[in-house]
């Protein structure tokens, strides 16, 4: 098979695609809209082309992931790489046209909708900035969220409508197919489950569990439709995970007080917390937008 460059065939473009671009790969873009019309066939493309083509059947970015391409444009040309880490974590680097040297950008929560194969309808999923060096105040090259714990091991279609680079927006999208990591069946993830919400364990007791109502959070809360809000207001409570909106349909008791969320997912990861660091857990009213 022919060695194709792969930003003519990944599923994602610029917001305001170039002009120049256009012309030069017209013809490209348009079969690459064609084959991004069925986004789970992207993925089969975007596994046999890669930026170096000396692992050409290699997808796998410098950490392991999946590099997926961002901006048409040659000048202004970015990629990220999914990781798919233990517990339902996703990790995202940004990264440079090289898909190699991090690429800083605005510290920012970033919203992705996660669709199951099969699904109807997609999920929103908060990826939030987590700054490490050599990153600057304010900016950020690697983004984390938790996959909602139905969404485990399944093939999933991601969209990111909208992230912020250098001051432009882009728009990008790609598809994974199903995790091979054993912890994420359905039988597994509700062990983990249950284990996480119905055991106590640092700042989370006994009497918080019944004040729960004895159930997992997806249990509780799996039916409540999501919709995040990346900009609150002040004085608008806000997620202690993701420090986005919180939801207040989303609430769950520890350390006998209600704390409010944007998503089951981060129930999850505060429980975690709070059994695991209690002393990083502050008090409900401390998480609101100033
Ligand atoms: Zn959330």
């Amino acid at each position: 098979m022919a060695k194709r460059h792969p930003e003519r065939t990944r599923s994602a473009q610029s917001a305001r695609g170039p002009r120049t671009a256009l012309r030069k790969y017209g013809p490209l873009v348009v079969s690459f809209i064609l084959v991004a019309a069925g986004v789970f066939a992207a993925w089969d493309i975007m596994r046999h082309n890669h930026p170096d083509d000396d692992h050409t059947h290699e997808p796998f970015g410098v950490h392991g992931g999946l590099i997926v391409s961002i901006g048409e444009d040659e000048e202004d040309h970015y990629h990220a790489e999914f990781l798919f880490e233990k517990g339902g974590l996703i990790k995202l680097y940004m990264l440079g046209d090289d898909a190699e040297t991090p690429q800083e950008v605005v510290s920012q929560p970033v919203v992705a909708h996660v669709k199951g194969e099969g699904d109807r309808e997609p999920t929103s999923v908060v990826l939030r900035p987590i700054p490490q060096p050599p990153d600057r105040m304010g900016k950020t090259s690697t983004f984390l969220a938790k996959l909602p714990n139905d969404l485990r091991g399944r093939p999933i279609a991601v969209r990111v409508p909208e992230i912020i680079i250098g001051g432009r927006r882009f728009d990008f999208a790609f598809t994974s197919p199903a995790s091979a990591d054993p912890a994420d069946a359905p039988a597994k993830v509700r062990e983990e489950e249950e284990r996480l919400f119905l055991t106590p364990g640092g700042k989370y007791t006994d009497a918080d569990i019944a004040a729960n109502g004895d159930v997992t959070a997806r249990l509780r809360l799996g039916g409540v439709k999501i919709a995040h809000d990346l900009h609150p207001k002040p004085g608008d409570a806000i997620c202690p995970i993701t420090g986005v909106k919180a939801d207040a349909r989303i609430t769950w008791v520890i350390g006998g007080k209600a704390y409010e969320f944007c998503c089951p997912p981060c129930v999850d990861e505060f429980v975690q917390l709070a059994k695991a660091m209690p002393e990083a857990v502050k008090e409900p009213e401390t998480y609101k937008m100033k």
